[in-house]
């Protein structure tokens, strides 16, 4: 087969120039060398924050080389490579310097809302070959969303603190190898038909695997110093998980945790980790929004997820368009569940109430509160925030937001309020009803939608979240009373918008 390419050389209008290529679908029978400089040449040309390239369903093979300097922190600007279509092979060699690569479905960074119905399998990337990542030196982020790889998974990193996330892959075989520096891997609900292999250098490196289904014989092999691995909820054939020198630590019976069909060999592992489910956050100090990411594995998402949540609302940014009514069919419910989970105050809903989006049904699960609002408009808050949390049968999320300002007393909240639970002794209560969280929300329903994440650990992305525009009023002393009942500020901070769009 020719190999047709097109060098490009760091500068500006080169940069660009290979950018126009990629897109001109003639030029990609064959294969193409995208070879650009440092940093400098790619922000210097106004191509602020993402390049995005979009490939046809040919195959191609993409080869993107010598990202030196490109940086991940503070105000610069990630490469961010959104790949659509089939593509043959795709390898990305990184060089020095701290790196972002982000390779994910089409329809994620174009944001339609709400997420599509198929949150597994309608939208994925298809890679035909082998997805390939190599990078250097340098604190490298690699986050690989919703890719079919046909061929194998590599990623291969170099020496310095490396993260490595692939959530909703599936691949032929997988394998993941990092160099020295404190690294940390997360796979959730990978599909590993062949072998997959995950092995960590030195540093506390620390390894996350959840929900996955590993067919073949798998190995886990930590290297020197203190590592850790959880590895839950998967179901696995064999698995041999090894630690290195150091004190290494493993899920908490592994063999309970994980469904294993054929054998599990675990050796050099000395401690136990707690479940996942028992790490504990907070929003405070060394447990606080910021350290979120560090807790485990599980919770990466919150330190390098693309579309987080809350958000700050910038009005002067937002695409106007025609939202879809959301059609509540809420019921009075009696005897509901109201219940301090340790980090707000949340009310159980039973069965029976539900909105419609868009032809699609979302059962609500629960509402709680934040005290002060996690999202704000144009930088203002407000006192409280509650959340409905919305599940379809495709098990898509979709969280109603509204505001809440000091103003009258509202007698919707007269019940609930008299039913607070607390974390001083009072942890659940009922609310005798008939109770209806309808009284509860606005009357003007236009809102503003983007999607998001979860706004606690592990901060899991595809949720759709709708903001009512119009905040509701409740008295000061029945804000006072929803804050108390709380024990204390639960607000995560804004979070990078990133790429998305935020409707209304
Ligand atoms: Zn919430």
């Amino acid at each position: 087969m020719s190999k047709r390419r097109a060098v490009v050389g760091p500068g500006c209008s080169a940069v660009r120039s290979a950018i126009e290529k990629l897109e001109d679908r003639s030029l990609l029978a064959g294969n193409v060398l995208v070879q650009l400089g440092n940093t400098a040449s790619v922000k210097g040309d106004g191509l602020d924050n993402a390049i995005e390239i979009s490939l046809g369903s040919t195959p191609d093979e993409v080869v993107f080389r010598g990202l030196n300097g490109t940086t991940v922190n503070g105000s610069a600007n990630p490469f961010v490579a959104t790949v659509a279509g089939g593509l043959g092979s795709l390898n990305v060699n990184l060089g020095s310097g701290n790196d972002l690569v982000v390779v994910t479905n089409l329809s994620e960074a174009t944001d339609s809302w709400p997420v599509a119905s198929d949150p597994q399998n309608a939208d994925d990337l298809v890679v035909g070959g082998d997805l390939s990542i190599t990078s250097g030196k340098g604190d490298d982020v690699v986050l690989l969303r919703h890719v079919e790889i046909a061929g194998a998974l590599k990623v291969n990193t170099g020496s310095e603190k490396d993260i490595i996330v692939a959530e909703s892959v599936t691949a032929g075989s997988v394998s993941i190898s990092t160099g020295s520096g404190n690294d940390q891997v997360l796979g959730r609900v990978l599909s590993v038909t062949g072998t997959a292999s995950i092995s960590t250098g030195s540093g506390a490196d620390a390894v996350g695997v959840y929900n996955s289904n590993l067919h073949d014989k798998n190995r886990l092999s930590l290297g020197g110093d203190n590592d850790a691995a959880w590895i839950e909820s998967n179901v696995v054939q064999d698995i041999s998980l090894s630690g290195g020198s150091g004190s290494n630590e493993l899920t908490e019976d592994f063999a309970g945790h994980n469904t294993v069909s054929g054998a599990a060999k675990v050796s050099k592992v000395d401690e136990h980790l707690e479940l996942t489910a028992a790490v504990h956050f907070g929003y405070e100090d060394e447990i606080g929004p910021d350290f979120w990411g560090e807790l485990t594995p599980a919770f990466l998402l919150s330190e390098v997820g693309r579309q987080q949540a809350p958000i700050n609302i910038v009005t002067a940014d937002l695409i106007d368009v025609t939202l879809p009514d959301i059609d509540v069919t809420y019921v009075p419910n009696t005897n509901v569940a109201f219940v301090h989970n340790g980090h707000t105050v949340q009310v159980n809903l039973p069965a029976g109430n539900s909105i419609e989006v868009d032809g699609d049904t979302y059962d609500l699960l629960q509402f709680h509160f934040h005290t002060t609002s996690e999202n704000l408009v144009d930088g203002q808050g407000f006192p409280l925030e509650f959340h409905l949390v919305h599940r379809d049968a495709a098990g898509n999320l979709l969280v109603l937001g509204v505001f809440i300002e000091e103003g009258a007393e509202n007698a919707a909240f007269d019940e609930l309020i008299a039913n607070l639970p607390n974390n001083t002794g009072t942890p659940s209560t009922v609310i005798p009803g008939p109770f209806n969280p309808e009284d509860l929300l606005p009357v003007d329903r236009d809102y503003y939608a983007y999607n998001g994440s979860l706004t606690t650990p592990p901060a899991s992305e595809r949720v759709s979240f709708a903001i009512f525009q119009t905040p509701i009023e409740l008295s000061a002393a029945q804000i006072a009373a929803i804050t108390t009942a709380i024990g204390g500020h639960n607000a995560r901070p804004v979070q990078p918008v990133n790429d998305r769009q935020i409707f209304v």
